[in-house]
């Protein structure tokens, strides 16, 4: 039983971006079955996949004898005349699937890096038969018998950490789908996730529409005051891509319209895009979302209730390392104040602006990016451009390379003998210090119209044992950074540096995997866990002794000037108060609509108000995302969950507050990340390993003095 078929939605973490298009490719003709790669042993080094032979006639066959194999060992499993136990039930379920998971994961990794109509054919031929396979075990009422029967005895001191933490896993992966419950409450929880498909569907369609409902159409010279000339270019092609050349047009998707608040000199004109921009799906047309959201949370609080939990969030949150809505309240209030306390401030520092310039007007949500920009600029001009020289992607890439190894000894040995998928793919074979193998690691930076838009990581091997034996990672970091040309290679933005390591980061907590069952290893953590060893990878990224080590001119090797250096640190810190205030409020609103006890259906927008009362959000400052076009909850997989991100980044900040604590490189502390981090994946409760580590639990002064919030 591996994680990609049960534990829905882990399959691809740690994604930022939104998709792009795909190219058109000839279908391919049908191999032969006994060629098909999946049925043969992967002779390549280290057994990786021999891409160059994997054609998409492959999929389907591979998939289809996949799920059937995995039919029969799962039958074999629920059929046993042996008394359910541990290693006949759990761990004999944990190993049906091992050929579907081999297509599946060679599968995904293709349909997100390099894919073409014909991948997309099958991905969307292959979701619903998957999701059907799924269920099939989930709801096979003589396999959860089984896997309840072991459930009870789960207090016998018999099993081993990671053990009892497969047995709670697996138990209420089935549990949360319903396995527990009668035939009528199993009916009526159906209707109400098919009522939630395709409400949640719904609702991105609705946002979608009102996104591409409004333009702002901009006729005069004047109208165009303060924009830069690549807006103003950006915003003609705009409006000749919608018939109306010589023109310039504005819309809401944040592309457009951020640069717009940030640059436009308009008031009027900013504060009717604004306007625009917060009102999407609540314009009372045939788009909005109001009825729609309400009817989300209301059936959201029904499907708890059926499942036994109080709210829709004790339901998500169990999975989760806060565990409880009171742990996450708790962690928000710790952070509020002194973020809140940080915008009133930058409020004040804009008002000023404003009112020096002879304005006098008070400062509005329309007023707040352009300003911020004006005040920016004025403190610490930072040109991207002027950085991208000390940034070469390969310096960069040799730069996050040695700080693993300098952390863990690490050794990334170049393999050109390798099978790739595309030619843009490098691959490196990662070791010990004394070079033992560890796995493998791909890295494909380039964007490229099969590749969808920003940054990931992922795995097409995951770490166990078997047999007693190792199964090497086999994992991939892909991104969309600067393109090398002609004259000039790839040079980064500082910010795709960052992102060069924060990829890293996943990919070594996949590679240092040092478990036993595979849907415990590596970043098979919960969400608001995963980002803890991307993040902290960051932080040596920015450091700046490290900083100088690797940005060193593409041309004439001469290391970053400190003076930059300080530009970098200080440009970090401003405007972030509002940055966290912004995004505070929706993940108090994200917990309030999931905290809901009741299924009765909420108005929309009195709820909301009444949510940003409480916590006393300025009038300055909107929620980053107002109820009625808040996607992550509504329509993706986030419910309850927007608070993960600043979990996690309390979590790499106090982490990383150990190493500031002794030595930037402490063989000791990163000899313990590796250890109780790295190694254990999901193996044990994420607390519990978090603890092991730092000593204790978690505390929010580091995240609070890295922001500036605290002196
Ligand atoms: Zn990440």
């Amino acid at each position: 039983m591996k994680k990609t078929l049960f534990f829905l939605g882990l399959a691809l973490v740690l994604i930022i971006g939104s998709f792009s298009c795909a190219t058109k490719q000839e279908p391919k003709p049908a191999a032969a079955a006994e060629t098909n790669p999946f049925f043969t042993e992967w002779t390549a080094p280290f057994g990786t996949p021999p891409f160059p032979e994997i054609k998409e006639a492959h999929f389907i066959p591979g998939f289809t004898k996949g799920m059937d194999r995995q039919k029969k060992e799962v039958e074999a499993v629920a059929a046993s005349a042996e008394a359910p136990n541990f290693a006949n039930t759990v761990e004999a379920l944990e190993r049906t699937g091992e050929l579907l998971t081999k297509v599946n994961n060679v599968f995904y990794a293709l349909t997100d890096n390099n894919t073409n109509e014909e991948l997309q054919k099958i991905e969307a031929e292959v979701a619903p038969i998957l999701a059907k396979h799924n269920d099939d075990i989930t709801l096979n009422d003589r396999l959860f018998r089984r896997v309840e029967a072991v459930w009870k005895e789960k207090d016998k001191p018999t099993l081993t950490p990671e053990q009892s933490r497969l047995l709670e896993k697996t138990y209420k992966a089935f549990v949360r789908n319903g396995a527990a419950l009668d035939e009528a409450k199993k009916a009526e929880l159906r209707k109400i996730n098919e009522e939630l498909s395709v409400l949640t569907v719904k609702f991105g369609e609705n946002v979608l529409k009102e996104d591409n409902g409004f333009t702002l159409v901009l006729e005069t010279q004047e109208d165009l005051a303060g924009l830069p000339p690549d807006v103003v270019t950006a915003a003609a092609e705009a409006a000749a891509a919608k018939g109306l050349s010589g023109k310039w047009a504005f819309t809401l998707h944040k592309p457009s319209c951020i640069p717009f608040f940030q640059y436009s000199a308009r008031r009027d004109l900013r504060e009717r895009l604004f306007k625009a921009f917060i009102s999407r799906g609540d314009n009372g047309n045939e788009f909005d979302n109001k009825a729609v959201l309400a009817k989300i949370a209301g059936l959201r609080v029904k499907r708890a209730a059926l499942l036994g939990y109080k709210t829709h969030a004790d339901y998500v949150l169990e999975e989760n390392m806060a565990k409880t809505p009171a742990g996450v309240y708790k962690l928000l209030d710790q952070l509020w104040g002194p973020a809140l306390a940080m915008a009133k401030t930058e409020a004040k520092d804009l008002q000023a602006l404003i009112d020096k310039e002879g304005d006098h007007f008070k400062l509005e949500p329309w007023d707040w990016w352009y300003y911020a920009e004006k005040l920016k600029k004025a403190r610490y001009a930072l040109d991207d451009e002027v950085l991208r020289p000390y940034f070469e992607l390969k310096a960069v890439r040799q730069g996050a390379f040695d700080v693993a190894g300098r952390l863990w000894g690490l050794k990334f040995e170049p393999r050109a003998d390798i099978p790739v998928y595309h030619p843009d793919v490098e691959v490196f074979e990662v070791q010990e210090a004394d070079g033992r193998h560890i796995g493998i690691l791909y890295t494909d930076y380039f964007p490229r119209p099969s590749k969808r838009g920003g940054a990931w990581s992922g795995a097409i091997r995951e770490q166990s044992l078997k047999d007693g034996r190792k199964v090497t990672p086999v994992v991939f970091n892909v991104g969309n950074f600067t393109k090398p040309t002609a004259e000039k290679p790839s040079l980064l933005t500082f910010e795709e540096t960052t992102t060069l390591f924060h990829e890293l980061g996943h990919a070594l907590h996949d590679l240092l995997s040092n478990v036993t069952y595979e849907s415990l290893s590596g970043t098979n953590v919960p969400r608001d866990f995963v980002e803890l060893c991307s993040q902290i990878m960051e932080n040596w990224a920015g450091d700046p002794e490290v900083i100088k080590t690797y940005a060193k001119h593409y041309q004439t090797g001469e290391p970053i000037p400190q003076e930059l250096v300080d530009k970098i640190k200080k440009a970090g810190l401003f405007n972030q108060g509002f940055a966290t205030v912004e995004y505070m409020a929706a993940c108090y609103l994200d917990l309030d609509w999931h905290t809901l006890s009741e299924p009765a259906e909420q108005d929309p927008v009195s709820f909301e108000n009444a949510a940003m009362k409480k916590i006393g959000l300025i009038p300055e400052i909107v929620v980053r995302y107002r109820s009625p076009y808040f996607q992550h909850i509504f329509s993706g997989g986030y419910s309850a969950g927007y608070y993960s991100y600043i979990w996690s980044e309390v979590l790499d900040a106090d982490a990383f507050q150990a190493f500031k604590e002794t030595s930037l490189f402490d063989q000791a502390t990163a000899g313990s990340f590796r250890e109780n981090i790295f190694a254990k994946g999901g193996s044990e409760d994420a607390m519990a390993l978090y603890k092991r580590f730092r000593g204790r639990e978690p505390k929010v002064e580091p995240l609070l003095k890295r922001k500036g919030f605290l002196k």
